[in-house]
């Protein structure tokens, strides 16, 4: 009898639960599809510097975005680069599981969160850094489009409305691709390879990723000719305003903003005596080697030492071989006054910042892209 009244409360509550989960996810999609009403909510931006009336609903990073405030975000709102961090003062709601792993105590304890992940659907307070507000969005037209390896795409945007972009050499920009093959529109970061001072044109060096979205798009549907929009200039990725001797590392498309640094300390008369660090499998992941020893023997300052870690040992290449770890290690054994540039994968990167700390660099004096 007992065994039979818990059996039915067991029952009753297990139902309860079931249902009100099914309650809870059917509002959350509603949410998500704007079909429930939130109503207009309010959106003050650093202390009422600007204010946003917007019908509530949809997600921190979109409803910015709709109004032409552009907050960087790399993984398409999947809540997986953690680049669209924002200070959120008020009305964001619970922390949720997807922001967890990204946020450490300090930003905890300052309310940051991820803006992809943050629903606006009351009023909301948050504070965003000043420079956000001059990114724009761009159309442009895709005047060059070339390989550069057998996996990286070179691309030439001209810019058509804005005309002219600024940024500072290092910076990335969010290409937007277009729908094909049953994938939405998604937005991605690639780093500007062109320089400043050509304010008319962007141009990005492309690695195809397998089965990538983005990357998908630009090798087998974009065309020379063809309309291209993103937005832009995003980062904190720049050379600093030290004469510190600098170490550059970076593989494959990683080149791409360090190819616009170089050409920019050239440009600005700047003397900072720099080695950069290419490393790549084998001399077919080589590319830009006959730009950059031209430019080495332009500029006394530059040293290039490409590196490759899986050439056959029988083949005609004289230059340095072996992991870039090794390579760097080889030639940086005392880089404690030295500042270092970094910009690939993440793997790379970590496995660098240990060589450079070994070598004696603190890490306030490296700096990196990571392309996660
Ligand atoms: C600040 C910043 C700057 C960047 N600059 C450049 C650049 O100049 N050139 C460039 O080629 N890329 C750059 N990237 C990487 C780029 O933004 C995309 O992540 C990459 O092109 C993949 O996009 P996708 O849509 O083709 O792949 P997705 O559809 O996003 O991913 C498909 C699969 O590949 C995995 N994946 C995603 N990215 C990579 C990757 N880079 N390597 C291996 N696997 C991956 C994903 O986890 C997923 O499983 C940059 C990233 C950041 C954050």
């Amino acid at each position: 009898m007992i065994t039979g009244s818990i059996l039915i409360s067991v029952g009753i509550s297990v139902g309860f639960l079931l249902i009100t989960g099914l309650i809870l996810a059917a509002l959350l999609i509603l949410a998500e599809k704007k079909i429930l009403n939130y109503g207009t909510c309010c959106i003050d931006i650093n202390d009422s510097e600007r204010t946003l009336k917007i019908p509530g609903g949809g997600s921190l990073l979109s409803t910015l975005a709709e109004n032409n405030i552009f907050i960087p975000s790399a993984c398409g709102g999947r809540g997986s680069c953690a680049y669209c961090k924002v200070q959120v003062t008020e009305g964001g709601g619970m922390v949720s599981p997807v922001e967890e792993p990204h946020l450490d105590a300090e930003e905890r304890k300052n309310q940051v969160r991820l803006a992809c992940q943050v629903k606006v659907r009351k009023d909301i307070k948050i504070c965003v850094p000043k420079e956000l507000f001059s990114v724009r969005k761009y159309h442009g037209r895709l005047l060059h489009k070339r390989p550069l390896t057998y996996d990286i795409m070179e691309l030439r945007i001209e810019l058509v409305l804005p005309k002219t972009i600024d940024f500072v050499a290092g910076q990335y920009v969010q290409l937007e691709s277009e729908e094909y093959g049953g994938h939405d529109r998604v937005m991605r970061a690639y780093s500007m390879a062109s320089l400043p001072s050509d304010k008319d044109r962007v141009e990005l060096m492309v690695r195809k990723v397998p089965s990538g979205i983005c990357t998908g798009w630009v090798f087998e549907h974009l065309r020379e000719g063809q309309e291209v929009t993103f937005s832009g200039p995003y980062g904190k990725f720049h050379i600093s305003g030290t004469n510190t001797e600098i170490v550059f590392i970076a593989g494959g498309s990683g080149m791409a903003p360090i190819w616009g640094m170089l050409r920019d300390l050239k440009e600005r008369g700047i003397v900072r005596k720099s080695t950069y660090f290419f490393g790549a499998l084998t001399q077919k992941d080589l590319f830009f080697v006959d730009e950059l020893t031209k430019f080495q023997q332009e500029v006394s300052w530059f040293r290039f030492v490409p590196a490759l870690s899986n050439e056959p040992a029988e083949s005609d290449w004289k230059g340095e071989r072996g992991l870039i770890t090794d390579v760097v290690a080889r030639y940086m054994s005392d880089c404690s006054n030295h500042e270092a540039y970094l910009c690939g994968s993440p793997g790379m990167i970590d496995a660098c910042i240990k060589v450079l700390k070994k070598g004696g660099m603190t890490e306030d004096r490296i700096f990196y892209d990571k392309f996660a």
